[in-house]
């Protein structure tokens, strides 16, 4: 890590809000985009941007090799049996909601059961709650336990001979903590169900093996991990994709058309109607080029050291709830400062340049159990330092300081 100029790399970092240098701590909404990645978009479009596909001119073809050869690196940074396992959408809500809308409506009837645990994102619930409408299919929650988390017997109680589906964060945006999807895919298939794996949340933080995990759909979003905004990802196993539907239908999607009927192309691009997301996909081949040049491992290291070096030092301040286990974040914590409410306090940590998030978190039943109405976030990635934290810490003292009065 320290290797790399985060300055020179990240020149958004490079300024002053209010009269002070940014401490960017909202990572887990997105991240920051290193020069790397925005030189690679500015390159396509100054020098390679035509459609992919069916084009036979010199810049189409040289937009889809770039396009296709992004769908390539996404396959081995997971560790996808082939590209043809990787489908470009629009993000992980995206993505979920393509399993949703094809895969669960086709196999889901009246007594089935989707399982989802109770702490999930609101991209990985409301999918799930419709398909649960149409089909009459019953939605099980995964019961939590004091501390948000929900157990691996209360998981395993809750997946049965009717489950056809599970849903679960490989990493909650709340609690910060992985879940245990290895032993629940393995559960999963026990009794015949998929597994569907919201990784929102860990993608950007750790080595994802989607061969390992056994998970049968695999979701996460470009901007979480140095990518552009508009470009996801849904890795489902080459079986079950190839028995899937698409949910949009029009150009690029298609094999032959008559006036009544059409027939796909095959995967991946029965799923991708429409002008691809070009731009968005090679400039997500080149995050993850960046993140490789720099190491999952290393990465992994760096923000779970920071994130328990923030805790360490938020347990200092009076008056801090936390969120959570008090181990095993992997990059961020939620808290409460007294009674301030987190928008306030979000306000006012920003007039000293320091970036966090407040509110729900698209987690409204998590924060109901908490009893809290919204809850502030502080989230860490590869470029923040511990100067940042004690930055951080230093406003937060302030800030209770200010409230006090
Ligand atoms: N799931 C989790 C756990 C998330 O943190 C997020 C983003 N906040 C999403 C899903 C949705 O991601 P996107 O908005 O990029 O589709």
């Amino acid at each position: 890590m320290e290797s790399i100029n985060m300055q020179k790399q990240f020149p958004i970092l490079n300024q002053k809000i209010h009269g002070y240098p940014l401490v960017y701590l909202d990572n887990a909404a997105s991240t920051q985009k290193p020069l790397q990645v925005i030189e690679s978009l500015q390159q396509y479009y100054e020098q390679d941007n035509a459609n992919v596909h069916r084009g036979v001119h010199t810049l189409s073809s040289r937009a889809t090799d770039a396009y296709e050869g992004a769908r390539k690196k996404v396959a081995n940074f997971l560790n996808a049996e082939t590209e043809k396992e990787v489908i470009f959408t629009r993000g992980t809500t995206s993505s979920i909601n393509l399993v949703a809308s094809s895969y669960a409506r086709a196999v889901c009837n009246e007594g089935d059961e989707i399982v989802i645990s109770a702490m999930e994102h609101h991209s990985n619930l409301l999918p799930w709650q419709q398909v649960a409408k149409a089909t009459k299919a019953k939605l099980k929650h995964i019961p939590l336990q004091n501390d948000g988390t929900f157990s691996i017997g209360d998981a395993e109680k809750a997946i049965t001979s009717h489950t056809k589906i599970v849903a679960v964060s490989h990493v909650s945006n709340v609690l910060g903590i992985a879940n245990p999807v290895k032993q629940m895919a393995a559960i999963a298939h026990k009794h015949g169900a998929v597994i569907m794996v919201d990784g929102a949340q860990s993608v950007p933080h750790i080595k994802v093996d989607v061969q390992d995990l056994g998970c049968d759909f695999y979701a996460f979003s470009g901007h979480k991990m140095c990518g552009p905004t508009g470009i996801g990802v849904l890795y489902g196993k080459k079986q079950l994709l190839e028995k899937m539907e698409p949910i949009e239908f029009g150009g690029e999607m298609i094999d032959h058309v008559d006036l009544h009927d059409a027939s796909w192309k095959e995967l991946p691009w029965k799923f991708e109607g429409g002008t691809p997301i070009i731009a968005g996909a090679i400039g997500l081949g080149t995050a993850i080029d960046f993140l490789e040049g720099i190491g999952l491992d290393t990465i992994e290291k760096h923000d779970k050291q920071l994130t328990s070096y923030a805790v360490e030092r938020m347990k200092q301040i009076e008056d801090v709830t936390m969120y959570g286990p008090d181990d095993g974040r992997f990059g961020l914590v939620t808290f409460n400062l007294g009674k301030v409410h987190p928008h306030d306090l979000a306000t006012v940590l920003d007039t000293y340049g320091i970036a966090i998030r407040a509110g729900h978190h698209c987690c409204q039943p998590l924060m109901r159990h908490f009893e809290a109405s919204a809850t502030a976030r502080a989230s860490f990635y590869l470029y923040n330092t511990e100067e940042d934290i004690e930055r951080f810490i230093l406003a937060l003292e302030k800030t209770k300081e200010f409230f006090k009065k």
